[in-house]
């Protein structure tokens, strides 16, 4: 039995563990990675999830860092099953075909550059037409079933009250006549969460993949956070000013929707408006309303009470581009939620462009902002910030309310983790920063005597069966990108390198120079493709030491 670690290893985005028992090979999760250049360009080595040999997908989530590499998976050669819950099918169903709008709208903007300087088009990560070919692969199961998914291997969906349809994965293994439990917990909700459940304790496994985001973190009590979040509001309408709250289209903005319903019934706050600027949003909500099943039971009273959490009268939903840029034409004190959560993308920016230099202005950061994104920048402290060209300077007042995570925090996930009975019980920290994930992984040491570690990106492991060693092997490509970051730059480093670069680049134009040999690149996409890469990067290198 082997895993190979393809992400959300030291990091937040890009989650996929590749799992082998002799010829069946299946991956839970395949998520895309977010956060820069640098890492994104592993959304092109598909090739390292071996589409064609992989007869499973096990699916923890719909988020986007989950699920978002599904359809490269499937126009890769995936023809298995991909296993989720029902509300997962259905979220998927909206935020892949999104996900791949996004991803064309990219590389027909990096196109339109790349015309312009006389270069070739690329493509871009999926299509739309992909997206929808993939969703063909999806079946839906419940929670709480064991289910076989091929010789000796049986699995359990269990809920993780992380977002809607949200799933810890438990996998049993028979190998050698011996049984062996693995856990995936996904990402793992925060306790007493609105809409969905709280996480299912489990309380066996012989292997554990933990997440760790906030494993260095407390969040705030929900009371502080709407306490916090009410005087905000307060605040905008005693100044005549907008209340800008950036959320994920799923889960974080039914959530506001949830708690601005519940400051309304109160009468805690007037009847201002309320924009929800994102049509992806605007679709998650009717896959939460009709998925009704998976809410917890504060939220059912609700709706048994005849009223609907999700509805607001004072909404105003802004599915076309002209009803959203009417949101800023209004005067009045309201309340904008709009996507992308991590600011670096979507109508969100617009939003910001309008309210960022204005210090009446208020921005609520409610969700984790990863590494790299605008939203980290902000959060951190920045001046000014480019969008859409332009420089604009932060003079709103920037709050962020830990209160509204989806995320377990650090006490969060050690209370969960103190339900495993197993003394010997193997943990893989994974789905968190490097730091966090180290301190975390210490941290469970420490307090539980677990075995524990933090996996690298490529990095494989014989768990158990004959051959285990446990051993780790990561896979070159990281090992070498390893190797050059941790090289301490000197000016001889530097001359030495572009020297090289010179000489491997005068190396290829001679060889390209043989006819033949330039036919076969023009039929080796894939060496073109890294071509087109190093060009990019060059370019990149270029334009950051301006
Ligand atoms: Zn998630």
């Amino acid at each position: 039995m082997r895993v190979e670690f393809l992400g959300a290893t030291r990091t937040v985005t890009g989650s996929a563990f590749l799992l082998e028992k002799g010829p069946l090979k299946w991956l839970v999760d395949c998520g895309m990675f977010q956060g820069g250049k640098e890492v994104e360009r592993r959304n092109r080595n598909i090739r390292s999830y071996r589409p064609e040999e992989l007869d499973v997908v096990l699916l923890t989530h719909a988020h986007i860092d989950h699920s978002g590499l599904i359809p490269k998976l499937v126009r890769g050669g995936f023809r298995g099953k991909v296993l989720c819950t029902q509300a997962t099918f259905d979220l998927c169903d909206i935020m892949l075909r999104d996900s791949a709008h996004i991803q064309e709208m990219e590389a027909e903007w990096q196109n339109r550059k790349k015309r312009r300087s006389a270069k070739e088009a690329g493509e871009p990560l999926y299509t739309v037409k992909d997206a929808e070919e993939s969703l063909r692969y999806f079946q839906a199961v419940r929670y709480d079933e064991i289910l076989p998914v091929g010789e000796g291997v049986r699995v359990r969906f269990r809920d993780a009250g992380h977002i809607l349809g949200s799933a810890i994965i438990e996998v049993w293994i028979e190998e050698n006549g011996e049984e062996k439990k693995l856990v995936f917990s996904g990402d793992l909700g925060n306790t007493h969460q609105p809409i969905v459940r709280d996480p299912s304790t489990i309380e066996e496994a012989d292997i554990l993949w933990l997440e760790s985001t906030y494993g260095n973190r407390l969040h705030k009590s929900r009371e502080e956070t709407d306490q916090e979040l009410l005087q905000i509001i307060q605040d905008a309408i005693d100044h005549q000013s907008k209340v800008i709250i950036p959320a994920f289209a799923v889960e974080r903005t039914q959530e506001v929707i949830y708690t601005l319903g519940g400051f309304i019934r109160k009468k805690l706050i007037p009847q201002i408006p309320v924009y929800i600027d994102s049509p992806l949003a605007i679709s998650a909500t009717e896959i939460f309303k009709k998925n009704s099943d998976c809410f917890d039971q504060e939220t059912r009273n609700i709706l048994l009470g005849g009223e609907n959490p999700l509805e607001l009268p004072q909404i105003v939903y802004a599915r076309t581009t002209e009803e959203s840029k009417a949101i800023n034409e209004d005067s009045r004190s309201g309340i904008i939620v709009s996507a992308s959560g991590m600011l670096d993308a979507g109508r969100i920016q617009h939003h910001l462009k309008h309210h960022l230099w204005r210090p009446e202005s208020h921005i609520v950061i409610i969700g984790y902002q990863a590494e790299g994104t605008l939203g980290r920048r902000i959060i951190e402290g920045a001046k000014t910030v480019r969008l859409f060209g332009e420089e604009i300077a932060v003079q709103a007042q920037i709050h962020t309310l830990g209160g509204f995570s989806a995320h377990a925090d650090q006490k969060g996930l050690l209370e969960w983790l103190s339900h495993f009975r197993n003394p010997h019980l193997e943990v893989f920290v994974i789905h968190g920063g490097e730091k966090v994930s180290l301190e975390f992984a210490q941290l469970v040491r420490d307090r539980f005597h677990f075995r524990t570690s933090v996996p690298q990106w490529g990095e494989q492991r014989v768990l158990f069966g004959p051959e285990a060693t446990g051993a780790a092997e990561p896979f070159e490509p990281e090992r070498k990108e390893e190797v050059e970051e941790e090289r301490q730059p000197s000016s001889e480093v530097v001359s030495h390198l572009l020297r090289e670069l010179d000489r491997s680049f005068k190396k290829l134009r001679r060889k390209l120079r043989r006819g033949r040999i330039k036919e076969k690149l023009v039929r080796d996409l894939e060496q073109l493709k890294g071509l087109e890469e190093i060009q990019e990067k060059i370019e990149e290198i270029e334009s950051k030491l301006e």
